[in-house]
């Protein structure tokens, strides 16, 4: 079996800065990979350039046997890749179901069809309550599922999630780990960024450390956040033996 993506050695410079450096990594169908690092160290670019916000300066991405480096977003959202954004980019006019309908667009050619996607979809995430109010009007931790949703709804094979935890109460973060699972659980492959470790830890099958824009550390979550380079680079001294 190959991987269902996997960037060969990215690189990605912005003016001078090296922000993705020679990168490596693959994600298998079915897994649940958190990507993680400090601030800065790369993971948003990286997610950038497997979703073809832009090409990498070096390098390819291979995503369900084919090389999409050089494809649009636009097709890359056609081939299975959904992705949400770190700052959430919901259409604040717009209804809540409405946001999810641009999703489900990018595949039904039905408004009907997309419809019902929509609202299949709003019901998984939790968000059915809220479908006819615009997204203006959703608290911090329901934008968040509803850029799930819009992303769910493109039915992607790969959902990259950026941050979607991060700012959330525990309880919140809580129901939306849940949801990552359950997300999962229907064949979906997950690659998440996170900052709390504490969070995504238990929920990833792998963890991938970016440092300075290369790849620090990759492994079971469990030697992780044991690994030395790793505590130096991430978590530093709140994280250390007794501490
Ligand atoms: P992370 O998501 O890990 O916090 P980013 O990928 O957002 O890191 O940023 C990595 C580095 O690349 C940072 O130094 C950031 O300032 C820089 N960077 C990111 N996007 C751009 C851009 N579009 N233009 C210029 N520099 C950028
Ligand atoms: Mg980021």
């Amino acid at each position: 079996m190959t991987a269902l993506l996997e960037t060969r050695s990215v690189t990605q410079r912005f003016a001078g800065l090296v922000a993705n450096g020679d990168v490596s990594i693959s994600v298998d169908r079915g897994e649940i990979v958190g990507l993680i690092g400090p601030n800065g160290a790369g993971k948003s670019t990286l997610f950038n350039l497997i979703a073809g916000v832009f090409p990498p300066s070096e390098g390819a991405i291979w995503f369900d046997g084919a090389d999409v480096t050089r494809l649009p977003a636009a097709e890359r959202c056609r081939r299975g890749i959904g992705r949400t954004f770190q700052v959430v980019k919901s259409f604040e006019t717009m209804t809540v179901v409405d946001n999810v309908i641009v999703g489900a667009l990018v595949r039904a050619t039905h408004m009907r069809d997309a419809r019902r996607k929509a609202h299949e979809v709003l019901e998984f995430t939790g968000l059915a309550a809220r479908a006819g109010v615009p997204a203006s009007d959703l608290v911090p931790a329901e934008k968040r599922r509803l850029e799930v949703a819009r992303a769910l709804a493109t039915s992607p094979k790969l959902l990259l999630l950026d941050e979607v935890l991060t700012g959330l109460t525990p309880a919140e973060a809580r129901t939306g780990v849940e949801l990552v699972r359950r997300v999962r659980d229907t064949g979906v492959t997950v690659l998440m960024v996170e900052h709390v470790m504490e969070i995504v830890m238990p929920l990833v099958d792998r963890a991938i450390v970016l440092d300075l824009g290369k790849v620090l550390v990759e492994g079971k979550p469990s030697d992780v956040v044991r690994n030395p380079k790793v505590i130096t680079a991430y978590l530093g001294d709140r994280h250390a033996v007794g501490a």
